[in-house]
């Protein structure tokens, strides 16, 4: 049989090879029966993006340039108002066309009053697209722009005119309670099958101990989710250390915080008891390896937390190394970025597919065995002398959002050829466009005070040791 004569099923790879022929038609599970498949394609279990944001216009498009993460973060406020549907709508789009059809979409909303109606906005943009959401809902109430006290913190370091004109517009929390009633409400509101509402604790440098004791009792009690950024800055590390003596790690775990619920994001700073007592307790870490260089995080310990039995998942984070939200060349980056240098792989392909298919379906909530995604395969291997090389190995090395060539998720066709069969993303994306030019008044104001913002909170953390 040659490379183009058949259809390959690949339902555990790096594990082994895919079927091919009449045997992968045979292997094919029922929900991927009716999926029409041609000479060459590959289909396999889809992988899922298991941390995001869930943004229309990308970063760099609203001003924001990468930067060393507490002096980014400011750049936030650069984020155009737009239509909360539409938005997410183009973000969903954008990840739907690359093959992946499931996404954790953490929402950043700041007002209690709309993040319900905000929220059932990103729902409906779910289902239009037809993707799984984990829609992580935020709860913070502590310490915004600077760690270890708040916007006071960065008064030292502005003149007392922009004092006088920053500070009103730092961000007031409703009280905790108030928030976490709002997420139950969207979880209540919520008639989306393909969405699972959760916790999100932004971080635990933004959560005051009470609103961090709550959510692990709540979770424990009803059962949602929880999903939230740890350890990801050095500085984060350093402030962490300083306000949790025992270890933020362990004081999680001695508030009940700590359960197979939880998926952490980034993790970069972890220390080997840390990671440890994460894979003892059954939580899953989200890696977001271009993220963390691009936000010069660093590089996690991924390889070693994986050794010790911690799952891990992947994700975008809303900076793929070619900021083009493609999952495909992030799971290749963080496989060469985790290989070691010895003469075998103890970080194997498998580690890879596992982590972003089956962990993360754990992390998005979904089950497995209802989303796939099919491959331009015979593309992949144009000119390969040999045709029965790991499939595994081929997608690591080659795969990108381009070779694409179908999704279905939950029985419904989502995507062909590169084009998404639910929704005009063209369209929605140049209206998503001149609803952010729109708001170019106000941004360009916006920018000056950016600037200002960004400069305080450099020279605030520029005395802090590592950073
Ligand atoms: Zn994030």
């Amino acid at each position: 049989m040659t490379a183009k004569g058949d259809i390959r099923f690949l339902p555990r790879p790096g594990h082994e090879k895919a079927f091919r022929g009449e045997a992968a038609l045979a292997a094919r599970p029922a929900a991927a029966a009716d999926i029409p498949l041609a000479s060459g394609d590959l289909i396999l279990p889809m992988p899922v993006n298991a941390h995001d944001h869930g943004y229309g216009i990308r970063t760099l498009d609203f001003g924001s340039v990468d930067d060393a993460l507490e002096a980014w973060i400011p750049t936030m406020r650069l984020r155009p108002r737009t239509d909360p549907y539409l938005e997410a709508l183009v973000a969903f789009a954008r990840l739907a066309k690359t093959g992946i059809g499931a996404t954790i979409h953490c929402h950043n909303s700041l007002n209690a009053a709309r993040l319900v109606d905000e929220a059932l906005q990103v729902i409906r943009a779910a289902g239009e697209v037809g993707i799984r959401v984990g829609l992580s809902c935020p709860l913070l109430d502590h310490d915004a722009w600077a760690y270890d006290g708040g916007p006071e913190r960065l008064r030292p370091f502005l003149n007392p005119e922009d004092w006088e004109a920053l500070s009103p517009t730092a961000p007031r929390y409703a009280p905790f309670r108030e928030q976490m009633a709002a997420v139950d409400a969207v979880a209540a509101a919520n008639a989306n099958p393909l969405v699972d509402v959760q916790y999100g604790p932004v971080g635990p440098q933004w959560c005051s101990d009470a609103l961090l004791e709550a959510i692990a009792e709540a979770s424990a009690t009803n059962g949602r989710r929880i999903h939230m950024h740890l350890l990801e800055s050095p500085r984060q590390r350093l402030w962490l250390d300083r306000r949790f003596p025992q270890g933020i790690v362990r004081h999680l775990d001695e508030i009940g915080f700590l359960s197979p619920r939880l998926a952490v994001a980034h993790g970069v700073q972890l220390r080997p008891e840390e990671y440890e007592l994460l894979a003892e307790r059954g939580v899953q870490l989200v890696s977001n390896p271009s993220a963390n260089l691009r936000l010069r995080s660093g590089v996690a310990p991924l390889a070693d937390a994986a050794r010790s039995g911690l799952r891990f998942g992947i994700g975008l984070d809303g900076s793929a190394f070619d900021d083009d939200q493609d999952l495909w060349r992030e799971m290749r980056l963080l496989y060469f970025l985790h290989g070691g240098r010895g003469l075998t792989r103890d970080f194997t392909a498998a580690a890879i597919f596992d982590a972003a298919i089956r962990t993360g379906s754990i992390v998005v909530n979904a089950p497995l065995d209802q989303d796939f995604t099919v491959v331009d395969y015979a593309g992949l291997i144009e000119d390969s002398l040999f045709d029965d090389l790991d499939e595994a190995e081929v997608l690591l090395t080659r795969m990108s959002a381009a070779r694409a060539k179908g999704l279905h998720v939950a029985g419904r066709p989502v995507m062909r050829d590169g084009k998404l069969l639910t929704v005009d993303f063209d369209a929605a994306r140049r209206e998503l466009v001149a609803q952010a030019k729109a708001d170019l008044p106000r941004l360009t104001a916006e920018r000056e005070r950016c600037g200002k913002l960004i400069a305080a909170t450099r020279a605030y953390y520029s005395g802090w040791a590592k950073s």
